[in-house]
């Protein structure tokens, strides 16, 4: 496996599968890995992972410098997990100064829904910034993205289509811990205290499942967390795809959560989603 900090050294693997990661790098991130490996339409092509801690997508200072920096364990992840390249560039690789690429209309989902988008003014410009950067670096025939960023999943989807990348957008589910928690680099921060109440974020997924109506299931979700004593930013069930809200008695949607858990002296901030259906009556 080869490790490229270089953008030039990637042509010999242009049109492979892309896993765009901002390292820190866990079983979830292997997930990815491995699908990308056995996606039907691979045919051979090249896995390359990216590891990448984007600053344009912060928009708290503090976030950024304490995210965890892993290369060399990530890199072992990566190969594990039948990676062919870690691309790892640098900050001017991936923005060379004086480069300025004209300002883009950024897709509805990125900005409309007041979810991450609210929470994390933005973000979703960062994002959607270090994404068509690295798709122009790495010209990959085929992306994967984890469910467990769902907002950024459809504005990632959204953005292909409506700026026409030619890069099929593929989505992996979740991987989760034993008990629920959906793994994450930011999970690292939680106290052993913080992170068994962090539990109440999948467990308020679970349980908005029994609720029959949309309100229900928002309000039990709320209860949960509360009752865990996180500070709730959203647990709400919307539209899958434009996360957009719903009409009370719609019976199927996506359940998503953002909730800070405190931990020691800080605050730590965990997002999570679920599909939401309403059972048959039995
Ligand atoms: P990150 O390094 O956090 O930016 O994540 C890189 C990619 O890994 C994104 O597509 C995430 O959605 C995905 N990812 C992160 N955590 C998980 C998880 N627990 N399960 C599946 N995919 C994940």
């Amino acid at each position: 496996m080869q490790v490229i900090t270089d953008p030039a050294a990637l042509g010999p693997y242009f049109g492979g599968v892309f896993v765009p990661t901002m390292g820190a790098l866990h079983a979830g991130h292997a997930r990815l890995v491995e699908c990308a490996r056995d996606l039907p339409a691979r045919r051979e092509a090249p896995i390359v992972v990216s590891v990448f801690v984007n600053p344009t997508q912060f928009n708290d200072p503090a976030d950024l410098a304490r995210y965890p920096r892993t290369l060399e364990a990530d890199v072992e992840v990566c190969r594990r997990a039948g990676a062919e390249v870690v691309f790892a560039p640098g900050i001017s690789a991936v923005y060379p100064q004086g480069s300025t690429s004209p300002p883009r209309d950024l897709p509805a989902v990125a900005t409309e829904p007041q979810l991450e988008d609210a929470h994390r003014p933005g973000h979703f410009a960062g994002v959607c910034q270090v994404v068509r950067r690295l798709f122009e670096l790495v010209r990959p025939r085929a992306a994967v993205f984890g469910e467990k960023d769902w907002q950024q999943l459809q504005v990632i989807r959204a953005m292909s289509e409506q700026e026409d990348l030619g890069v099929e957008i593929v989505p992996v589910p979740t991987v989760r811990e034993h008990d629920g928690l959906a793994m994450s680099s930011r999970n690292i921060f939680l106290s052993p205290d913080a992170r068994s109440r962090a539990a109440a974020i999948s467990g308020a997924l679970c349980e908005a499942g029994a609720a029959r109506t949309v309100p229900a299931a928002q309000a039990r979700m709320r209860e949960i967390l509360l009752a865990a004593g996180l500070v709730v930013e959203y647990a709400v069930v919307r539209e899958p795809r434009t996360l957009m809200p719903l009409p009370a008695d719609a019976t199927h949607g996506r359940a998503l959560i953002a909730a800070q858990v405190r931990s020691g002296a800080g605050m730590v901030r965990l997002i999570d989603n679920a599909e939401w259906r309403v059972s048959p009556e039995s």
